[in-house]
């Protein structure tokens, strides 16, 4: 069977110990083992810190940018054998494996712009300089430089390439040292491209390590250089933040956790009308893709009592369509859960919702693998507001008025989205909505091709604050900040000119 390794101190390592075994979630049959026993994460660190993060700030945000491509580049040819690799230990339908292949890819290439127009700077400059006294020579000016320490990321299992990319594109163009720990039960892919940028040696020594297994202790080891981006649970979050390392040494730390997405079609949509087939369409599209195991998948359904019934019938018979079976089959829409744990989580969770089920239930689907049909519930009580099942599970909320008071129920969030005509409405929903969400999508049928709220684009931030986790990644350039230290230079103005490389 496949071991899968971590690539630490600038060398494969295998783990000892009684290693996780990772899964087929279609057929149950084994595909690899993963464990860090006995990788020594301290050393690990150390030559990410002292070998990676020198040999980075040496190269220009240009140059960087041109390793980010090539990195894409070399995904980009083997990206078959990744989507065999997503559709068969992620349960993966072809459309869901590009979704996080492409992803990676297309973060990627986009990081690798943003260096090139950061151009040969090695540093970014803040804002203008400011005159600080009476005369011009007192002077101030901002800059942020990368941290000298190692920027350690955690990912869920989820998307296992595009968590991987999305990251490490935005540390190493920063030019921070990456260590990335996948979530195991998915982790063959994340191996694959982290196996495909050594064998091509596309990264300069130390500058990108990669964890198999389990983190034990990686977080205690980290220090005040260092920075920490966790993708997954919330519970898992709140204990990383509480970690005694990481509040000793105030490490900075984002944290993109759980979130209780809404979608709200306005009160002046007519059934039939385009924007209702749009909001049917993201709906079913975000419950269905990857098995609803998305953090941004609507899991709130806010409908208006008028329409509340023709919606109801319509998701019936859209979910109804959906070929739930094996992801290798080319009419098969909805693969299986990930992993064991993922569908015992989400029947468990359907349970703790309530409510009556409109559509599906979580009675098992077949003999092998972990399947389990779309769920769609209704007349829950509070538990819908508080409670993320992370599967294809959504709930229908009817409202008579202030849906934003109802989504707001969710603490705060990734993405809310809404369908209305009426600017009146929209204009309300985004003030009431706003100061709860990272990103608000507003749908129009007009957009061509419309990703719906679920795709995440590395031109905006993704984050969101309250249970989301209070953080923020990607945004463009934005997405840098995490990575650097932002200095003010106080001083004499041609001193600073100097510094700056201005004469
Ligand atoms: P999880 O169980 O919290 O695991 C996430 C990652 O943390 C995995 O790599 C896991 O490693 C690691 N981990 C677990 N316990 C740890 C500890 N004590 N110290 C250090 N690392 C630890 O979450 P998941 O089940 O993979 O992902 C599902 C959740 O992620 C959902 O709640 C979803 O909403 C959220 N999510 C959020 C976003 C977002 O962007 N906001 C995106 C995707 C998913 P092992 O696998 O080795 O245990």
């Amino acid at each position: 069977m496949l071991q899968l390794r971590s690539y630490v101190g600038g060398r494969w390592v295998a783990g000892t110990g009684a290693p996780q075994t990772l899964l087929n979630p279609t057929t149950e049959v084994p595909l690899a083992q993963a464990s860090s026993e006995g990788v020594d994460l301290q050393s690990a660190l150390h030559h990410a810190r002292s070998i990676g993060g020198p040999a980075l700030r040496t190269m220009t945000f240009a140059q960087r940018g041109a390793a980010l491509k090539a990195v894409a580049d070399a995904i980009q040819g083997e990206r078959e054998a990744l989507l065999e690799a997503a559709i068969a230990n992620g349960g993966n339908t072809r459309s869901d494996a590009k979704f996080d292949i492409d992803g990676a890819i297309s973060t990627l290439l986009f990081y690798a712009e943003v260096a090139a127009a950061l151009g040969t700077s090695k540093f970014l400059v803040d804002g203008e300089g400011i005159q600080l006294g009476r005369s011009a020579r007192f002077h101030g000016q901002h800059i942020s430089v990368p941290r000298h320490g190692v920027a350690v990321h955690i990912n869920a299992f989820n998307f296992p390439a595009w968590g991987f990319a999305e990251k490490a594109a935005v540390a190493l163009l920063a030019g921070m040292p990456v260590l990335s720990k996948p979530a195991t039960s998915s982790a063959m892919v994340a191996h694959r491209v982290m196996e495909i940028i050594v064998e091509k040696n596309l990264l300069p020594v130390g500058a990108l390590s990669f964890l198999a297994g389990s983190a034990r202790d990686l977080v205690s080891h980290l220090g005040a250089q260092d920075v920490l981006a966790f993708t997954g649970s919330g519970e898992t979050g709140a204990q990383l933040r509480a970690a005694p390392g990481v509040v000793k040494n105030s490490v900075r730390i984002n944290i993109e956790a759980d979130s209780l997405n809404a979608a709200v079609l306005g009160p002046d949509v007519e059934p039939r009308s385009d924007m209702y087939e749009l909001f049917l369409k993201d709906v079913v599209r975000d419950m269905t893709q990857k098995a609803g195991q998305k953090c941004t998948a609507i899991r709130r359904v806010l409908i208006p009592y008028a329409v509340a019934a023709s919606v109801r019938e319509d998701l019936i018979e859209l979910l109804g369509a959906i070929r739930v079976g094996d992801p290798r089959f080319e009419d098969t829409r909805m693969g299986p859960l990930a992993s064991r744990e993922q569908l015992a989580g989400v029947r468990e969770g359907v349970q703790r919702l309530g409510g009556r089920h409109a559509f599906g239930g979580v009675a098992p689907l077949g003999t092998k693998g972990f399947f389990i049909s779309p769920v769609l519930i209704e007349d829950a009580g509070e538990a819908v507001h508080e409670r993320e099942v992370f599967g294809p599970v959504a709930a229908l909320v009817r409202y008579k008025d202030d849906p934003g008071a109802i989504v707001a129920r969710g603490s705060g969030g990734l993405v809310s989205s809404l369908y209305s005509d009426d600017q009146e409405f929209i204009e309300g929903m985004v003030a009431q909505l706003a100061p709860c969400h990272g990103r608000l999508f507003l749908g129009h049928p007009k957009i061509e091709l419309s990703p719906g709220p679920g795709t995440v684009l590395p031109q905006l931030v993704h984050g969101g604050p309250g249970r989301a986790g209070g953080g923020e990644e990607l945004g463009g350039p934005r997405g840098l900040a995490f990575y650097m230290q932002r200095v003010a230079l106080e001083g004499s103005r041609p001193v600073i000119a100097k510094l700056l490389g201005k004469s």
